[in-house]
Parts: structure tokens; C-alpha cells; sequence
């Protein structure tokens, strides 16, 4: 078993295990012995996959299980799911002293997460996340939160869980494109912080050694969450390619276009607007394009590039006048660098006049 100890405020440990939701009992017993009851949070897709094997590994060391289904879907994503949450936890008289089980991908790893969060301010939560994204990105670092229809994640609170269970041999179910959109979280671990990372994704094919791979990406996540847990600096490193990807996500009306696949092409646009603008090391932009591509992701959209820069101009990371790009000296090497929102399209399009 892989095991990554986490140093926030509140320190725990990621477990990664093929197999591990069949004796995620013990673990989660370990780590909150005080816990009676355990609610189980998945949607309508993950809970038939494993739930009779979480019941039975957790129901043999004594705890009660409850669970709370959802339908599966980002759509599902909103304060009227968190209400119906709230509602199993107080019929089923869940004190401080119990415990949630986040069983699935980003959607319910967030809002389990909120509710933990907020429910009697506050009780423990273990992520056992099934999906490539929530395991080597959401189900790290304690960010929890639930969309507004003004936009996603407007609502959230950090909140650390307890412990993180990742098997790996959850994404074997993965359709090809939640596997791809996983993908686009992994380069980006490799743009900003690990040259290595990113030459093993160039050389080797990622599905044959995920689980080293999960553990190197959680382990950058760790030591930048480690440093700073709640975004005032370095964190904002892991949101490359992100302030253009969520504007093109959103010009999608978040439809067509999945998470991983918006950074993919948000990582390239930022790549390529860093070389023009003499900051990134020439020859950047290609090689992410060409590992994208490798791994089944797009590297460009027909949105307008007025409106995708208009539309970044809303992100959460946008502060007065200025918005806080992540940009690359090179491939594992990244920074802040803030571009006032008055100059932030020639700043991104320079590159149409160059390579278009
Ligand atoms: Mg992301």
C-alpha cells in the first residue's frame, strides 16, 4: 500500500490501494474510532458499483451505514441536493461524533465535503473517490463546494477529511473520456511542478502505471496544499491552464466540453501566449499540444477568444482589476503572473497573430 501523509491544519493520510474499498472498514475505523454511524454520499452511477462492499467491510467492524443517493451529474450540483443531504443526517440523528463517506467523482466528493463542512459545523468525512480527476486532484486538498446557477463552485469552505481511500482499480469502469479528462489534471501537475512527470507521460503510456502516476500528482498537490492550504500564494500554481479553461467550459454552458478537456486546451492557449510574451521557453506550447493530443484531449476551441477572455474575467481567482495567471518558464516551472484584465486579450493574443 502507497501511503501519502498530508501536513494541513488538520493532518490525515491518502491510501492508495488496488482493492482498498474492501478493507476500508479498518482504515476508516482507525480514523475516527469515535464514529458509530457512517453515511455513505454517492450519486445514482457509483453507488450501485461498490456500496454493497463499502456496507459490508464497514458493517464488519461495527459501524451502522447509512447512504444517500443522488442522481449522478453536474446538473445535480446545487444548494437543493446539499438540503436533501442535511435532511438524511438529521433524520438519522448523525451527531459530531459520526462520520461521511464521499463515494465517487468531483460532483459528490465537493458537496459531501460542504456538508461535512457546515453539518452541526462541522464532522469528520472520508473521500473515496472512483474517478481519474477526483483522485489525483478534487479529493486532495480539503476544497469543498456547490454551484450557484451564476456559476460553478461559488459556494464551498475548505475542510480537510479525515482520510483518503483511493483504489485504483475503480477506473477500470471509466469510459475512455473520464479517463482523458483525468489526463488533463496529470500534464498540468507536469507543467507546473514536475519535469520527470511530464517526460514519463511523453515516453510511457499513463494507463499502464497510474497508480505511481496518482501518487506522484497527489504528492505535488500535498507539498503545494501543505504550504499553503488556503490559496493565499503557491496554490494558484494548480490552477493553470484553469482561468481560460473555466471561461471556455462556461462558453460551452458546461454541455460538450468536460473539466479536463477546458484546461487542455486552456494549458496550450496559456503555453503558447507565454512564449509570444517572451516568458516561456520556445517550443513549450508543442509539446503540451502534442501530449494532449496523445492522451485524446483537444487543443483548441471555436469559442471566440474575446469572449472566452471575457468570460475569465468572472473566475473566482480574478481580484479588482488584475487576473492572476499562471504562466510557464518551462515545462516544470511555473509562476504567478498577474496581467490587468484591460490587457489581458493582448496578452493572450498575441499568439493569433503570430500562428494564425
Ligand atoms: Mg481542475
Amino acid at each position: 500500500m502507497r501511503k501519502i501523509s498530508v501536513a494541513t491544519g488538520r493532518p490525515y493520510e491518502i491510501f492508495i490501494q488496488r482493492g482498498i474499498i474492501d478493507s476500508c472498514g479498518k482504515i476508516i475505523q482507525s480514523v475516527s474510532s469515535k464514529s458509530q454511524k457512517v453515511m455513505i454520499i454517492s450519486d445514482s452511477n457509483v453507488f450501485p458499483l461498490y456500496a454493497e462492499r463499502i456496507k459490508k467491510s464497514l458493517s464488519d467492524v461495527g459501524f451502522t451505514v447509512y447512504s444517500h443517493i443522488f442522481p449522478a451529474g453536474e446538473q445535480s450540483k446545487n444548494l437543493h441536493t446539499i438540503y436533501e443531504m442535511y435532511q438524511s443526517l438529521v433524520e438519522n440523528s448523525f451527531t459530531r461524533k459520526d462520520l461521511i463517506v464521499a463515494l465517487g467523482g468531483g460532483v459528490t466528493g465537493d458537496m459531501a465535503g460542504f456538508v461535512s463542512a457546515t453539518y452541526l459545523r462541522g464532522i469528520n468525512f472520508v473521500q473515496i473517490p472512483t474517478s481519474l480527476l477526483a483522485q489525483v486532484d478534487s479529493s486532495v486538498g480539503g476544497k469543498t463546494g456547490v454551484d450557484l446557477p451564476q456559476g460553478k463552485n461559488l459556494i464551498g469552505a475548505f475542510w480537510q477529511p479525515v482520510a483518503v481511500l483511493i483504489d485504483p482499480d475503480t477506473l477500470q469502469t471509466l469510459t475512455p473520456h473520464f479517463f482523458a479528462d483525468g489526463m488533463g489534471e496529470i500534464i498540468k501537475y507536469g507543467c507546473i511542478k514536475s519535469r520527470s512527470l511530464f517526460d514519463t507521460l511523453e515516453k510511457e503510456n499513463a494507463e499502464n502505471i497510474i497508480e505511481e502516476i496518482i501518487e506522484e500528482c497527489v504528492t505535488i498537490k500535498r507539498d503545494v496544499v501543505q504550504r499553503d492550504e488556503t490559496e493565499k500564494g503557491e496554490r494558484a500554481l494548480l490552477n493553470f491552464g484553469h482561468t481560460l479553461g473555466h471561461a471556455i467550459e462556461k462558453e460551452h454552458n458546461f454541455t460538450d466540453i468536460s473539466h479536463g478537456q477546458a484546461v487542455a486546451i486552456g494549458m496550450v492557449m496559456m503555453a503558447k501566449a507565454g512564449e509570444n510574451n517572451g516568458i516561456t521557453r520556445k517550443g513549450t506550447a508543442e509539446r503540451i499540444a502534442c501530449l494532449c493530443q496523445k492522451y485524446h484531449l483537444p487543443i483548441s476551441d471555436t469559442t471566440p477568444i474575446d469572449n472566452i477572455v471575457r468570460s475569465s474575467f468572472n473566475d473566482k481567482k480574478s481580484t479588482g482589476s488584475a487576473v492572476s495567471l499562471i504562466v510557464l518558464d518551462e515545462i516544470g516551472k511555473s509562476r504567478i503572473y498577474p496581467v490587468e484584465k484591460s490587457e489581458m486579450l493582448d496578452f493572450i493574443t498575441k499568439r493569433v497573430k503570430i500562428y494564425e
